[in-house]
This record gives structure tokens, sequence and C-alpha cells, in this order.
């Protein structure tokens, strides 16, 4: 099934896709792992960043054989895409999904660009997600308020014709200082002026009682990056403490397994 016809599916169930990054084969394996056992559908992304890690080939190919062999629904993302290019390229390396991220830009401008991303991705029959309103990125201030307007958001959607949407409704991403309070209200209303799939990034540290709430009240995808780079890096700092080991075969299985654990547990909450 496409990405676009299973936002569909869901936008009248209490229930969402996950959206895990990935930045290695340990993590990657962690995450489908977790899907596999509890048989749930999952969204694989990779941002800029992690593409040029890895490369773009390997990256992919990476995650689309992991796919197969653990036999479960998911779907490749492209997060973050800052360009035009780049979700182009990634559309012809067979991402199922792009994002493209011009939420920084004016108004005019980021319904260009989506536009045209929009239009690129009719040919390859894929999902695209764009972005509206501020969500603060790492390093960036959590202070500066930009939360999508509704009304916008309706013009938006109607302009470009993006198959979802992420929302500033209050996350951010990395961790939190201090829970966040997302605004529930905000979300129903560009919910009942919309017809996109919402996305709520900065999915990490939100109290599963929030994310329960923003499902029910229209976010079929919940981003999910930060814990798993802590979960994975602490685990493997802690084990390392103590030891001496060199067979990287049997150091990385704990933080492998911590990811999984961390995993299962957001998709049973995001599952519904
Ligand atoms: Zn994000």
């Amino acid at each position: 099934m496409k990405l676009q016809e299973k936002y569909k599916e869901l936008r009248n169930k209490p229930s969402a896709l996950l959206a895990t990054n990935f930045y290695n084969f340990e993590t990657l394996n962690g995450i489908l792992q977790a899907a596999a056992v509890i048989k749930s559908p999952i969204i694989i992304q990779l941002t800029e960043s992690s593409i040029q890690y890895m490369g773009l080939p390997v990256a992919f190919s990476l995650a689309k054989s992991a796919i197969q062999y653990y036999d479960v629904e998911a779907w490749i993302h492209l997060d973050h895409g800052g360009s035009y290019e780049l979700a182009a390229k990634c559309m012809d390396a067979g991402f199922n999904s792009v994002m493209i991220d011009a939420s920084e830009k004016p108004f005019r401008q980021n319904v260009e660009i989506t536009r045209r991303v929009v239009k690129l991705a009719a040919n390859y029959g894929a999902c695209v997600e764009a972005e509206l309103g501020y969500v603060a990125k790492l390093g960036q201030s959590t202070e500066k308020r930009g939360f999508t307007e509704p009304k916008e958001a309706k013009a938006f959607v109607e302009e470009t014709g993006v198959d979802a949407l992420a929302v500033a409704i209050g996350s951010a991403h990395g961790f939190y200082k201090e829970d966040p309070k997302l605004d529930m209200e905000r979300l129903s209303r560009i919910r009942a002026v919309t017809d996109s799939a919402l996305v709520l990034h900065g999915g990490s540290g939100i109290p599963h009682a929030e994310l329960t709430e923003a499902i029910k009240r229209g976010i079929c995808k919940i981003n999910l990056a930060t814990e798993i780079k802590n979960i994975f890096m602490k685990t493997l700092q802690k084990q390392l403490e103590n030891e001496s080991e060199i067979d990287l075969r049997k150091v990385f299985p704990p933080a492998t397994q911590a990811v999984t654990e961390l995993v299962t547990g957001k998709l049973k909450v995001v599952n519904g």
C-alpha cells in the first residue's frame, strides 16, 4: 500500500504511524526488530546528514533489504529535505516519500517549492510532506514561537496538494527541558480545515498521554529521532566503561536491543 493511501486509512482512526530515523546498520536493525515482533507498520527515515554519512545508494539499499528481510510493512522517507534537488535524488533512488522543508522561508516560497516537489512526486507515485510554522530544530531557540495558523494550513494544503503536513503546535526537536504542552485546540482547528495527513515532529520526550491525545485529534505520523540516538549511545557508553572487548559483534547487540525496546514501547502507544 502506498503511504498516501495508508494516511487516508488512518484519518478517522485513533492510530498513527511511527517514523523513526536510523543512523547505521545497528539502529536500523533495532527499529525493524521492534516492528517485526509486534507486526506493526513503520516509516523508516533518513535525514540529509545520515544520507551523507552512509551514501545515498548504500543507505537506501540497506533500508530496503532490511525491510524485506524482516518482512515488515514499511516506507522509506526523506526527513527534512532541504532542497528540490535532494528530494528529486531520493525519489530517483526509490524513496516512497520525501519531506520538503521550506518552513523557514516565507509562506509564498514555501508554497512554490512544495508545489514543485508535489508535481515531480506524481511521476514516481511518491508521497510528499511539507512543514508550515516554526518547530525549533536542534540548536535553535525554543523560546521563539511560530505556531501553525489553521487558515494558512488550509490555503497551503489546497495550493500545494501536499499529502502530509508537519504542524507547529508546541513540539521541538531534541529533548525538552520541561514537559511540552501541545496546543491541542489548535490541532483540532487545523484538522477541521485540512485534508492532508498531519505530522508531529519532535516526538522524543513527549509524554505518552499527550501523544495519544494528539493522535485522537488528527496526527497521523509521529517522528522519533533523538530518543533513538540517546538510548543507543548511552547503552554503548555504559557497556564500554569497564570493558575491553574488541569484537564489535558482541559490543553492539545490547545497544541495538535497547533501541528495539524503546521503539516497541513507542509503537504500542502510537498504534493505539
Ligand atoms: Zn523533524
